[in-house]
């Protein structure tokens, strides 16, 4: 049995979310933009005939890319290494190029996540320490296998970089808690480093915004005036906004300052299960509307709902506690995780759950504003939807559903890459 615990666990919701299984077949709204053409709003899928096709050849022909990677985080783990096979059930990581390669995964956005800590002087200072040095190691990863990675700056990097059989990798920042009180600089110098797309918080407030988990979001401004210069920012250098953990306040002011459309790079959506982490159908409608993308995530605990367990988290605490620096130190703590979900199960979410969610989002957002962030190696993974070499798995789902391969295209990656693609067109001279 593979390891039920997330790592990014915090409490969930105890509702029974209403499923949304019916299929809407109002007209489409066409809304045309300077660069953009979203015409699949509320629309059944168009081409049945497309299940009859080859999903895995479809799947290996399609751009794909992930858009949170927490993979970086195995880098410094001693014996664990990215060209090495492993397996989720040894040792809890889901990503390697083995494993890319089974799901003929093109490439992804690799993050730099940093939890957040205190917010002092010596807090600030640390986490800009862990973030250059987490940084520093996605890109030695990439440096030192020339022949399977290469780093993508631009969005149209990333085609260039899978014709030749490399796997494109963006470098992306989850949490601004790195940048401190200093977010133009900061970013600016992360840019630099190759950052192309970046999130302001996670699951507490911070010096920029408010958290969608931080149970004193309530009635704060959702960004704070530090919060909106960074905004400012990274539209002036070109880097893809991130609205995933932000609480709805932040989301609207993301959205409200923005010039160029943004991203939620791992969410879900909150008419299939009430969880904060997810987005209602109003803002789906309203990242949609502003030429966004929500990439829907693969995270258990945000796709379905989960009795708390206090036993259960303590079990969890008390399994990771300790050494998990080596390749060895994660395979006990893996093994004492097993344990831990034998002794007390816990709902797990299926494929089935994920592409649940996936539909809703492509259904009210429209099927050129929806994508694909599984969380993995961040507590992503679903039952049928463990690992890397699972990706394919998605492709199948969505031609059975009748989507036609242009929509698998757009889904995968298209989407996400044409967000990206604008916001460096809008970016300041000096970037473009
Ligand atoms: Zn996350």
């Amino acid at each position: 049995m593979l390891s039920q615990v997330s790592i990014e666990h915090h409490v969930s919701s105890n509702e029974n979310p209403p499923m949304h299984t019916s299929r809407s077949f109002a007209a489409a709204v066409c809304v045309t933009t300077l660069l953009l053409t979203a015409c699949a709003r509320d629309a059944a899928p168009p081409d049945a005939a497309a299940a009859s096709v080859d999903p895995l050849s479809i799947h290996r022909q399609a751009l794909t890319l992930d858009t949170h990677l927490d993979t970086p985080m195995w880098l410094s783990v001693e014996g664990w290494r990215i060209e090495d096979r492993h397996s989720v059930a040894d040792d809890g990581s889901q990503v390697d190029l083995p494993r890319i390669e089974d799901g003929a995964l093109d490439g992804g956005f690799w993050a730099t996540y940093i939890p957040q800590g205190p917010l002092t002087p010596e807090g600030r200072a640390a986490a800009l320490q862990a973030g250059l040095t987490r940084i520093g190691e996605i890109r030695t990863m990439v440096e030192t296998h020339p022949d399977r990675f290469a780093l993508a700056l631009q969005a149209e990097d990333a085609a260039r970089i899978a014709a030749t059989g490399r796997h494109f990798v963006f470098l992306s920042m989850e949490n601004g808690y790195p940048l401190g009180l200093e977010p133009v600089a900061l970013l600016a110098r992360f840019y630099d480093l190759g950052l192309r797309m970046a999130s302001p918080v996670h699951f507490l407030n911070n010096d920029l915004a408010t958290s969608s988990t931080d149970a004193n979001a309530a009635g704060l401004p959702g960004l704070t005036p530090l919060g909106e210069q960074w905004v400012a920012e990274a539209n002036r250098l070109g880097i893809l906004i991130d609205a995933s953990h932000a609480s709805d306040a932040a989301l609207d002011k993301m959205l409200e300052l923005s010039r160029a459309p943004i991203i939620l790079s791992h969410s879900g959506a909150r008419a299939v299960f009430d969880h904060p982490r997810n987005l209602d159908d109003e803002h789906l409608r309203r990242v949609a509307d502003s030429g966004g993308v929500i990439q829907v995530t693969a995270y258990s605990d945000y796709l379905i709902a989960n009795a708390p367990n206090a036993e259960r988290q303590a079990a969890i605490r008390d399994a990771r506690a300790g050494a998990s620096r080596t390749l060895e130190g994660r395979r006990a703590q893996q093994a004492k995780l097993r344990e831990v979900d034998a002794r007390y199960p816990a709902n797990r979410a299926s494929i089935d759950d994920f592409i649940n969610h996936l539909l809703h989002v492509i259904r009210v957002a429209g099927v050129d504003h929806a994508g694909i962030g599984l969380d993995f190696d961040g507590g992503g993974g679903v039952t049928g939807l463990d690992e890397a070499s699972d990706y394919p798995r998605i492709t199948e789902r969505l031609l059975a559903e009748g989507y036609s391969r242009e929509d698998v295209e757009k889904i995968w990656g298209g989407n996400a890459l044409r967000v990206l693609a604008q916001a460096q067109q809008l970016a300041g001279p000096a970037q473009r």
